[in-house]
């Protein structure tokens, strides 16, 4: 089940659900019950973007010649 993040537009509360994607958008504010917007959690895609920078970083010790360009970092 993927985890949404919603923000509640009456008190600006923010917090996250698990929730099936077959169910709607919106979620009940824990704190006044208002149905919240989900929103795109720009942490996460702050943190997969970290993720792939290591990666790279690793892939310059490849072994070979080729200098990474031969397919063989990583592995
Ligand atoms: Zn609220």
């Amino acid at each position: 089940m993927p985890l949404y993040e919603y923000v509640c537009p009456q008190c600006d509360t923010r917090f996250e659900k698990l929730r099936p994607m077959t169910d709607g958008v919106e979620a009940q504010c824990p704190r006044c019950s208002t149905p919240a917007r989900r929103v795109i959690s720009l942490f996460a895609a702050f943190t997969r973007g970290e993720a792939g920078e290591s990666r790279a970083v690793a892939g310059g010790g490849c072994a070979c010649s080729a200098g990474g360009a031969c397919g063989c970092a990583g592995e």
